[in-house]
């Protein structure tokens, strides 16, 4: 799937920037055009791929290239004051060769915050192309703001976006681990997963032909009718050697018959291990509408037997009557991956809890600020009162 991919805000813009990495280093070409927007200059000169045109700093009047400081109503309000620059900017994307838009920003911040579903609405105005957002939710540590504007924002994204996949740092953080070294760990996981989902509509990686491919037509019916996403993954080291020459010396029926269990069996477990384990975004898989799965890895540990029964599994897991299936092979991968989107997932107990801690934070803010004002009257004036401002 080819995508216009712009990273809003800090976190968006190193995500992009290691998709692009990604994309260099697989040769998987998704990333067809990549824009950096912020409102502070100083993230966007820290980026390493995006080039230095595509960078696009918004709000030089107001804050004067400093950021919003995870203000993002204030993000909102320069995104929607700089639109034409933005939306400019986006003139020189070939539309007619990208599938879809996606806008990358973390939740818990100031402008990809409020910023990005601003761009999301007009772009889905000029554009025919589906507009998707993957929204970044803050961990639950970082405290009470970042978790009152990752939810109000959460809400937002959802409103004005075609969907939103969203990857919850909650689920991901290790602990021992500075900051920026968790965040490169992150980005990594973040593009591993996002990058076999996207780079399954293009079929030329490697020169390998798909038995029964998934195309991004797929990807984009997986996504429709708006909601929210999240992505399963699990993958299994191959001894790329013994494989295929194997079962060539070996040239008997038998071991063949061997080697398709063997491969049927991996791809139902990968399947199971994909759906069932750390998905970006936690949630029950039950009630899920839609889901895709991507089987990924050298075409000859693929098989269409197991992609049919994992696809089957998925659709008791989850009751979904749409479930896609399909593989992405890689001749030179020493793996072999499955990837589920589970699409319009609705039984998710982590938003549920970021809500309350987030109405939670808005009284504690309201109860601060009401007492402070309270407080310093009673410091500034003295006690009967005799003394009066100059002027
Ligand atoms: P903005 O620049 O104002 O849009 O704000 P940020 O992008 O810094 O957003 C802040 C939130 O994004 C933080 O609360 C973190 O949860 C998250 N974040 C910041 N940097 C990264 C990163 O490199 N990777 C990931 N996964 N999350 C990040």
């Amino acid at each position: 799937m080819k995508l216009a991919m712009v990273g809003f805000g800090q976190a968006g813009g190193k995500i992009l920037d290691k998709f692009l990495e990604y994309d260099r280093r697989n040769g998987s070409d998704i990333v067809r055009a990549a824009l950096a927007v912020n409102t502070a200059k100083a993230d966007l000169v820290g980026l390493e791929n995006v080039p230095e045109e595509n960078r696009v700093l918004i709000g030089q009047s107001r804050v004067k290239g400093h950021g919003v400081g995870a203000d993002n109503e204030l993000g909102s309000e320069v995104a929607e004051e700089d639109i034409d620059e933005l939306v400019a900017a986006m003139d020189d994307v070939p539309a007619h060769e990208v599938d879809a838009f996606l806008i990358i920003a973390g939740l818990g911040g100031g402008s990809g915050s409020g910023g990005g579903p601003v761009l999301a609405r007009h772009l889905k105005r000029i554009y025919t192309e589906p507009v998707y957002a993957l929204g970044i939710l803050p961990s639950a540590d970082e405290g009470g703001i970042y978790t009152l504007n990752a939810a109000r924002s959460f809400e937002t994204y959802v409103r004005e976006c075609d969907h939103l996949l969203v990857f919850d740092n909650d689920a991901w953080r290790r602990s021992g681990e500075s900051v920026q070294a968790g965040y490169d760990g992150i980005n990594e996981e973040i593009v591993t997963r996002f990058g076999l989902l996207f780079g399954a509509g293009e079929v030329e990686r490697g020169g390998e032909v798909a038995e029964s491919v998934v195309d991004s037509s797929e990807i984009i019916n997986t996504l429709a009718g708006g909601g929210v996403s999240t992505v399963g993954y699990a993958s299994e080291t191959i001894e790329r050697q013994d494989a295929g020459l194997l079962s060539r010396l070996r040239g008997n029926g038998a071991s063949d018959d061997l080697d398709a269990a063997k491969t049927t069996n991996r791809i139902t477990s990968l399947v199971r291990k994909a759906a069932l384990g750390r998905l970006t975004l936690p949630c029950e898989i039950e009630g899920t509408e839609r889901a895709l799965l991507v089987l990924s890895g050298p075409s000859h540990y693929l098989n269409r037997k197991g992609i049919e029964r994992g696809r089957k599994w998925l659709e008791e897991q989850t009751g979904s009557m749409e479930v896609r299936g399909g593989d992405y092979p890689i001749r030179d991968a020493d793996f072999v991956a499955a990837v589920v989107l589970l699409a319009g997932v609705t039984n998710v107990p982590r938003i549920k809890e970021l809500q309350r801690v987030a109405i939670e934070t808005r009284e504690n803010i309201e109860e601060i600020r009401a007492g402070s004002d309270a407080n310093l009257q009673e410091l500034i004036a003295d006690e009967e009162d005799e003394l009066e401002p100059l002027f």
